[in-house]
């Protein structure tokens, strides 16, 4: 497959070029690498197919307008779209093709007045987009002639079968000029639609991008070894050095999804939980924040995930390994859609590694193997991306809004300080290495929900096993703290809590201090492994 990495490749003109930067087109998607230079060449029939979402009006729509002249009086080009919808959806993606050519588009459909229809058509159009009923009323009525036309597009050919209107397609077929050139596009081809190619078609050529070749062109599949117990923190450390992570995290179960996502929304991500368990409202109201980005990741399972149509993700991760490599593709082509590039990374533990590698030997894929950040680099890079983008802001001038508070607070202090602060606030403590745990690499299994802490009391002022979860439960305001193995000693006393609840504790006694330590803190060796607990 030739790659072309820019539309300068093609034979376009400065204009088309202009018109595709300004609409943010950089790269041709695949469809469009095979097409666009198959129109612009030859006068051969093309059928395209390609999965929903590739690009497939501009793969033909470029080309028709680069070739047409305008102003000819007379309808050149026909596209038939199966609803009003994408008739009006294709006509708008050519309007804003078209740039400054004299070109006259209309999109003619069921339900709008035919007066109006009229008075545009009498005008001298040069392409119509129409749903075939409204296109055969009126060419009966003799409002249109298409006996001169050069281009004959079917799009979405498979959605035109399945709402029974391929007698209509062949009635408008018959109605037109044999010179003209056929394309078809489809997102899939069942044989009726390569009969009727067949049958009313000249030599074409067959373009097919499948699923492969597009993950392949628009998606870096990337994958890191680790442990279990590594996963949770390997994924905070990729989202937090990606700036501007968007993404889609996979899991096998349902169980896994909440404790995921309740883990990331503890450590103060905008993340939540998809699975079958919802309602669609639940559903519906998550999946709507996330297209606001209000939040930006959402763990799901393969099942709810599907159906979800975003185009601009910037990640998949698979968190578990999917049970196949069906879904394996099918999961990473969630990102890198319409020409936009984006990265697949999965977790593959030694358990899945054999499995993995079938998984990639049938994807056909390139995967590169990269290693889990260290916290010195996630650090450096957030504090890069930080600097940029208020570089960035700075110039932007997006800033005015707070001129006013910015000169209150600089009245009195040092600017520096008051900078500092600010980053303070901003950071808080989520700059400083140990908001990254080194997750743990031993070979042991560690349990994973569990934390051994120490706490600066003992035996000296009273303190017993006893005793000991009131008294933290009193000093730290939280409930039912589910201490398992208390150890107190004369000066000091250890205990073992789950994770979350570590954290809260950690929380709540930061600023409580004792012999120059801080009151709780984290055992030298707080990861419990379980042969030690049993
Ligand atoms: P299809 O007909 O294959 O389902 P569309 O033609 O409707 O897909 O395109 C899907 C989306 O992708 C549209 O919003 C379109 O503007 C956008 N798109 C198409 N080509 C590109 C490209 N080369 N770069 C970026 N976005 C593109
Ligand atoms: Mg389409």
């Amino acid at each position: 497959m030739t790659r072309f990495e820019s539309f300068k490749a093609f034979d376009l003109s400065q204009g088309m070029l202009d018109v595709l930067e300004k609409k943010g087109f950089f790269k041709p998607t695949p469809i469009q690498i095979h097409v666009i230079p198959l129109l612009m060449k030859g006068d051969r029939d093309v059928i395209g197919q390609a999965q929903t979402g590739t690009g497939k009006t501009a793969a033909f729509g470029i080309p028709i307008i680069e070739k047409l002249t305008g102003n000819t009086g007379s309808i050149q080009a026909l596209v038939l779209t199966p609803t009003r919808e994408l008739a009006l959806q294709v006509s708008e993606e050519l309007e804003s093709l078209k740039g400054d050519k004299s070109i006259k588009i209309v999109p003619l459909y069921g339900g709008q007045a035919i007066r109006n229809q009229l008075k545009i058509l009498s005008s001298g159009v040069d392409i119509v987009v129409g749903t075939p009923g409204r296109i055969i009323d009126h060419l009966e009525k003799g409002n249109i002639e298409l006996d001169s036309i050069s281009y004959l597009v079917l799009d979405e050919a498979d959605e035109m079968l399945n709402m029974g209107f391929i007698e209509d397609v062949k009635k408008i077929f018959r109605s037109t000029n044999e010179s003209k050139q056929m394309l078809l596009f489809s997102a899939t081809m069942p044989t009726p639609i390569l009969k009727l190619a067949k049958k009313h078609m000249r030599n074409h050529d067959f373009v097919s991008v499948s699923q492969d070749d597009i993950i392949a062109e628009f998606t870096d599949q990337v994958y890191l070894e680790l442990t279990e117990e590594q996963k949770f923190e390997a994924l905070c450390r990729l989202i937090d050095i990606n700036d501007g992570f968007y993404g889609l995290v996979f899991c096998n179960t349902k169980s896994d999804t909440i404790d995921i996502s309740q883990r990331l929304s503890e450590r103060g991500y905008a993340a939540d939980a998809l699975n079958g368990d919802l309602t669609q409202d639940q559903r519906e109201g998550i999946l709507k924040k996330f297209k606001i980005k209000r939040l930006n990741i959402l763990v799901a399972t393969d099942v709810a995930a599907r159906g979800i149509d975003i185009v601009e993700l910037t990640h998949v991760i698979n968190y578990s390994l999917p049970q196949d490599a069906e879904s394996y593709i099918h999961r990473i082509g969630r990102t890198g859609r319409a020409g936009k590039q984006g990265t697949a990374i999965t977790f593959v533990t030694p358990a899945d590694s054999r499995r993995f590698e079938s998984f990639v030997r049938a994807a056909n894929a390139d995967v590169r193997k990269e290693t889990i950040p260290s916290a010195k680099e996630v650090i450096s890079t957030r504090t890069k991306n930080f600097k940029h983008d208020i570089g960035q802001m700075i110039k932007a001038g997006e800033y005015h809004d707070f001129l006013k508070m910015a000169d209150a607070l600089l009245d009195r202090q040092q600017p520096s300080a008051v900078v500092a602060s600010l980053l303070k606030y901003y950071f808080q403590d989520t700059l400083k290495e140990e908001h990254y745990p080194e997750p743990d690499v031993g070979g042991l299994k560690i349990d994973k929900g569990k934390i051994r802490l120490f706490i600066a009391t003992g035996e000296y002022e009273g303190m017993t096993p006893e005793k000991m979860p009131a008294f933290l439960s009193r000093e730290s305001g939280i409930n039912e703290l589910e201490l398992e193995t208390v150890e107190v000693f004369s000066k000091f006393s250890f205990i073992t809590v789950p994770k979350n609840q570590a954290d809260m504790l950690l929380k709540r006694f930061a600023d409580m201090r004792k012999r120059n330590r801080p009151f709780v803190e984290l055992a030298m060796n707080s990861t419990v492994r379980e042969n030690r607990k049993k």
